[in-house]
């Protein structure tokens, strides 16, 4: 297979980051890198996506890992995954066998956010991403598993409609799934017997880094997974904090512990970030230190530092520094951080959070329980495409009202000379509303 055509297979395909961040998967593959790292971490409480992709599909998993080396020019390949995983590694293990290709396993510990790229690259190689990099700065590629599966598919012709998400809390039955992407929300909760109890929220994503989704959305290439728990639930409340109150408080109250910055795994990987001095220089009135507040850069948002987790305040330097760094790129202020990191503070590895620990300080021990695989796909009658769910330009659609259209048939198209990544009707059916962001198609 050439490498140019591999690229261009994933571009067709639609296939972006199925691990949160969406962003265009050909993109990544135009680089070169010595590894390929398939990320299996799964690091978000309760969700178990990930680990059920690699323990029933590992053949594709580790197909998609060999293309995008191949892609690539990697010579050697690694499926990351959690020592918690056993069902999964064997079976892993076996497919890595059969295969041509420089491939290891590698086994993790069970804390928080061994996913986070930058963390994960350390953890399996000992390379320390420099700040404000990436990982291809060390020569790593990083992928989701569930984004080797769709590249895999990709190569075979065929497009992201599809992808597995896991569901949890006050559901009947906790599930992981597999959904067409697009289905409604509710749907996806009928097909776990349904919500248990009246008042409840639901939370996309994960428990850390997922926000609270309305019941009538849809999913999407990136829905790992949904929680559903009591409206009055701390971590409910805690998501629910409006963002003007959240850092009005964050900024005045916060009495300068430090342990928001003592456990954030930037920090402990080196990096110049200080949550807590990045409140103080804003929030009391101290002259502010742009080589501080610039820091926020070097956040990956993973929340640690924050209400759910260090902060015995409950203050939220994490929508802080999210917010803050979302302001300053709309300012076009440039990231002045860009030191390569020798090595990781010296107290790393005690800092290290554990799953275990997070599930209990969040308030979720009761839902720890396995989402059972289902192996059949979802049948909605009904679907809505986000056609603006990667980084980049909005895809436009390609259909119009009324359209009869085939699953796996183009709905949406980047426009020419932006970055961004076609959109495929997930089921066949009739364009019954098209947005300025999405296509729905009704059966
Ligand atoms: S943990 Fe909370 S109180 Fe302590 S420095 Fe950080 S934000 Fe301030
Ligand atoms: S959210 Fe907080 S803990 Fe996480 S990387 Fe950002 S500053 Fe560090």
């Amino acid at each position: 297979m050439k490498a140019s055509s591999v690229q261009e297979d994933v571009f067709q395909a639609g296939v972006i980051g199925a691990g949160g961040a969406g962003f265009p998967t050909f993109i990544k593959l135009r680089g070169s890198y010595e590894y390929v790292i398939a990320n299996g971490a799964e690091c978000e409480p309760l969700l178990q996506c990930d680990q059920q992709v690699m323990l029933h599909d590992a053949n594709r998993v580790v197909e998609g890992l060999e293309i995008a080396m191949t892609a690539t020019g990697a010579s050697k390949g690694i499926v990351a995954l959690k020592k918690k995983h056993t069902q999964a590694i064997p079976a892993i293990q076996k497919a890595v066998k059969a295969s041509q290709k420089a491939i290891d396993v590698f086994t993790l510990e069970n804390y928080y956010p061994a996913g986070d790229e930058q963390v994960l690259v350390y953890e399996v190689l000992g390379r320390i991403v420099p700040e404000g990099g990436r990982p291809a700065d060390v020569g790593c590629l990083v992928q989701n598993v569930q984004t080797c599966v769709h590249i895999a598919a990709a190569a075979s012709g065929r497009p992201v409609t599809e992808r597995l998400l896991s569901v949890h809390g006050e559901v009947k039955q906790p599930k992981t799934l597999k959904v067409p992407i697009g289905t409604p929300v509710q749907t996806v909760l009928d097909a776990c017997g349904g919500v248990k109890i009246s008042d409840f929220v639901v939370l996309s994503g994960g428990a850390m880094m997922g926000r609270l989704i309305d019941l009538d959305s849809y999913t999407g290439k990136t829905t790992s997974g949904l929680y559903v728990l009591p409206a009055g639930h701390p971590l409910a409340r805690k998501k629910a904090d409006s963002l003007e109150r959240t850092l009005k408080i964050a900024k005045f109250a916060c009495e300068q512990c430090s342990f928001c910055t003592l456990f954030c795994p930037r920090y402990l990987l080196g990096h110049e970030l200080y949550p807590h001095k990045i409140l103080q220089s804003v929030g009391w009135g101290a002259q502010v230190c742009a080589e501080t507040i610039t820091g926020a850069y070097l956040c990956c948002e993973c929340g640690l530092c924050g209400a759910l987790f260090s902060c015995p305040l409950s203050l939220s330097p994490d929508r802080y520094n999210a917010s803050l760094k979302r302001t300053m790129q709309a300012s076009k202020i440039p990231n002045p951080h860009k030191a390569k990191v020798k090595d990781v503070r010296p107290d790393r590895s005690g800092r290290r959070i554990s799953v275990t620990t997070l599930i209990s300080r969040l308030g979720l021990e009761k839902y720890d329980q396995a989402a059972v695989f289902e192996s059949y796909r979802l049948m909605p009658d009904k679907v809505c495409i986000n056609t603006a769910e990667h980084i980049g330009q909005p895809a436009v659609p390609a259909v119009k009202m009324g359209d009869n259209v085939g699953e796996e048939q183009v709905i949406a198209k980047p426009a020419s000379d932006t970055l961004g990544v076609p959109y495929h009707a997930s089921i066949s059916g009739t364009v019954t509303a098209i947005g300025k962001h999405f296509v729905q198609i009704s059966v």
